[in-house]
């Protein structure tokens, strides 16, 4: 009787891309502080091992489905969390129809449900909306330097339009919105073979294989840790402010001293730095202004690249061993 006044008290989210990298752990995140969870995912780059432990509470459940297409959820929902899409460039090289869609489609059918069931939702957008940012660091009211037909531009202008069709529902249906602009992010559940930097540099130096720098390696990257983000992304859902927000960590390297750096790390790795070409429209430089959310939420990193580093080194190790 208890248990059941309070499920119907128990506030109910809808976490898309839910079995990619940072959709399980915000799954994660929503289970442990007591909402129910419907999570949704099409697989195409998820994997239901990042959230194969979630099955065994009641609290959770999982529709496998393509939010391209028309959504449903029956019942209540307070909060969406739109996360799906492919996120990293040789992912949405392969699937560009997919990523384009899941940006708009996707992104559209999700604001209807949202206006349906008048819940709040969170939009995940990208520090990609600036392109190769000619502004350093990149704060908010950056406009970005986007090439809209370039290999990229299939992420890149699905994720601008997805925070032009956002701000005309919270305009024009007085929706409540949040839109996370997320830079650079890591920690275990990232796809080793996603071809991403720090998953490829790592499991080459743990294999003893060469560590593929593009280009001279001068471009920089700036990287959070996954639990950082998390952080700011429920203070931002559960905040007044409904303007795009940067999160992401502005502790910024450049991708030829990070290799160096993972090299360091794993002792005893005999891999070697080899140059390979620069993928178009790479950009050259990027690190979030962060004084926004510090303004608005207190919210800063507090988990160093190192530290980081050392907490998702086990995951990867494992893989790589379950992979022998
Ligand atoms: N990069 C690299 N070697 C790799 C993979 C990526 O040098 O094996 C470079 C890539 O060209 C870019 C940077 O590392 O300049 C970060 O790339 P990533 O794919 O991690 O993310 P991006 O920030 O470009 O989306």
């Amino acid at each position: 009787m208890i248990d059941s006044i309070k499920d119907s008290r128990r506030k109910k989210v809808l976490i898309t891309g839910a079995a990619g990298f940072l959709g399980s752990h915000l799954c994660d995140k929503f289970i442990s502080e007591g909402y129910a969870v419907i999570g949704m995912d099409n697989l195409i780059t998820g994997s239901l091992d990042n959230i194969e432990h979630l099955f065994k509470n009641a609290q959770f459940e999982f529709y496998h489905h393509d939010v391209s297409t028309f959504v449903h959820v029956s019942g209540k929902l307070d909060y969406i969390l739109h996360f799906a899409s492919p996120a990293s460039p040789i992912d949405y090289l392969k699937m560009p129809i997919q990523t384009l869609k899941v940006g708009s489609l996707g992104t559209h059918n999700l604001l209807g449900l949202a206006k349906e069931k008048k819940a709040r939702i969170l939009i995940a957008s990208t520090s990609e909306v600036y392109g190769d940012p000619l502004v350093h660091p990149q704060s908010e009211d950056y406009w970005g330097n986007v090439n809209p037909i370039g290999p990229r531009g299939v992420y890149d202008e699905a994720k601008r339009f997805q925070e032009a069709i956002t701000m005309a529902y919270q305009r024009y249906h007085g929706l409540e919105t949040r839109i996370v602009r997320i830079f650079n992010t890591y920690g275990p559940r990232m796809r080793i073979e996603d071809g991403r930097a720090l998953p490829a540099f790592i499991s080459q130096a743990l294999t003893n294989k060469d560590i593929t720098v593009f280009g001279s390696g001068k471009q920089t990257r700036s990287f959070c840790y996954v639990s950082d983000l998390v952080e700011g992304i429920w203070r931002i859902l559960f905040g007044s402010y409904s303007l795009p927000v940067n999160v992401g960590n502005p502790d910024e390297i450049s991708i030829l001293d990070f290799a160096n750096e993972v090299l360091e790390m794993i002792s005893g790795s005999q891999s070697k730095i080899i140059f390979q070409n620069l993928p178009e429209d790479d950009p050259k430089q990027r690190r979030p202004d962060i004084s926004l959310i510090n303004k608005l939420y207190q919210w800063k990193p507090v988990v160093s690249r190192k530290a980081g580093i050392e907490m998702t080194l086990p995951y990867f190790k494992k893989i790589l061993n379950d992979k022998k």
